[in-house]
């Protein structure tokens, strides 16, 4: 089936070349088309061109994009989707003045959710996050990471996989998955470090791997969680299982993990609201994608990651939500593209390159989506008319999409 979209204000391409990625100031410069019409061929973008040099005659179907600009579908390369309850509580709590570390001795924090989860059932489990993913898809966002991290035992984290594997089979977008079996130390292993890796290593991931379940392991590396050994201790074991890293680091500290994770291969370190002078160097060099997590700042108000030092040193910079019930409770992508601009001094075009290209790169998918190129994966945004593409992050928590296609299917 073909299905012609014609008047088209602009289709931002984003880039043309089978890029995987960009990266420092690159960042900043994509191709636009004004005046266009793009024909999609079952699932897949089969071209593009100016309305004024004439339109092709064959297509099955036609849609008129009524001057609205076409752009690719958001890429969340970092979520946590998958919780059994929210954390309102401890947010009210922490406007009458509680500390983080108050809310967390009074039974709050992650280890308030994992309690919650463990009581979840698979099927209540599903239910919830299937509401949330139909959510971020009417948001426009078209392809998801999500995290495990609140089952920290091996059935409850295979519970919370099995789901992130569910939603990817039963919804068109495409869903990856990561293993956080190291996001905190469960209570009974909280003076048993080894203990609680030694089930990781020699119990969680061989059984997730025999599943097929996680596509990447992740570690929470911070002060009070997990040290740069212990992470290390764990990379070493997913290696065995061909499993690549995506990792929180230097949220609070930078413990210099950074250089460690980038000399383990590390597909993504996320967060890096703590930077040093060497932390921003050795990533600048690297091939590892730097994905910032703006929604996180905002809401715990600690500080913004430097975008504007990691795009000078080089780095390949991507954004998303970090979406999840207690530090981010947010998964809008255009939110976090104002978030880049108005807190980190991103431009536009950089913000909407790091939220599409680069967060594909950052689940690795980035020759499929990500950009508006001839034979990728028809999955993008019309948006409402709009001036420019600095409207998208100027006018801030509006809704500016009008539909969301996936596959070359309307999904909102
Ligand atoms: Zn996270």
């Amino acid at each position: 089936m073909t299905t012609l979209f014609t008047g088209i204000s602009r289709i931002l391409h984003i880039e043309l070349n089978q890029k995987p990625w960009k990266r420092g100031l690159e960042l900043g410069h994509f191709p636009v088309s004004s005046n266009a019409w793009l024909l999609v061929k079952d699932d897949r973008i089969e071209s593009f061109g100016l309305m004024d040099e004439g339109l092709p005659t064959d297509y099955d179907h036609k849609v008129d994009a009524d001057g609205g600009m076409l752009l690719p579908t958001w890429v969340d390369s970092h979520t946590h989707l998958v919780y059994a309850g929210t954390r309102e509580d401890e947010f009210a709590q922490r406007l009458y003045g509680l500390s983080y570390a108050e809310i967390a001795a009074k039974g709050g924090g992650i280890l308030n959710s994992a309690k919650r989860l463990r009581k979840s059932s698979e099927e209540e489990l599903y239910e919830l996050a299937a509401q949330r993913l139909e959510e971020v898809m009417k948001m426009g966002t078209g392809a998801i990471e999500i995290k495990s991290g609140y089952g920290l035992s091996t059935e409850s984290e295979i519970k919370m996989l099995r789901v992130a594997r569910r939603l990817g089979e039963n919804y068109p977008l495409p869903v990856k998955t990561t293993f956080l079996g190291a996001h905190a130390f469960p209570e009974k292993f909280k003076d048993d470090h080894q203990g609680y890796i030694q089930q990781i290593t020699d119990e969680m991931l061989p059984e997730i791997a025999t599943q097929n379940l996680a596509d990447y392991v992740d570690v929470f590396c911070e002060e009070g969680y997990f040290s740069v050994d212990e992470m290390l201790q764990i990379l070493e074991a997913a290696k065995k299982y061909n499993i690549k890293s995506k990792l929180h680091l230097n949220q609070f500290n930078s413990l210099n993990s950074i250089e460690k994770a980038i000399s383990h291969d590390a597909l993504s370190v996320d967060h890096l609201e703590v930077m040093t002078e060497y932390d921003l160097a050795v990533l600048g060099e690297s091939d590892t994608i730097a994905t910032l997590l703006p929604g996180c700042s905002l809401f715990l108000e600690i500080p913004y990651a430097p975008a504007r030092d990691l795009i000078s040193k080089n780095a390949i910079v991507s954004l998303a939500t970090d979406y999840n019930p207690g530090s981010a409770p947010s998964g809008n992508m255009n939110l976090m593209v104002s978030l880049a601009c108005i807190k980190m001094k991103m431009t536009p075009e950089e913000a909407i390159s790091a939220a599409t290209l680069n967060g594909a790169a950052a689940i690795e998918l980035s020759q499929q989506i990500g950009s508006i190129e001839k034979g990728k994966k028809a999955n993008f945004i019309i948006t409402r008319p709009l001036s420019s593409p600095s409207f998208i992050p100027y006018n801030f928590g509006h809704n500016l999409i009008s539909k969301v296609f996936i596959n070359g299917i309307e999904v909102a």
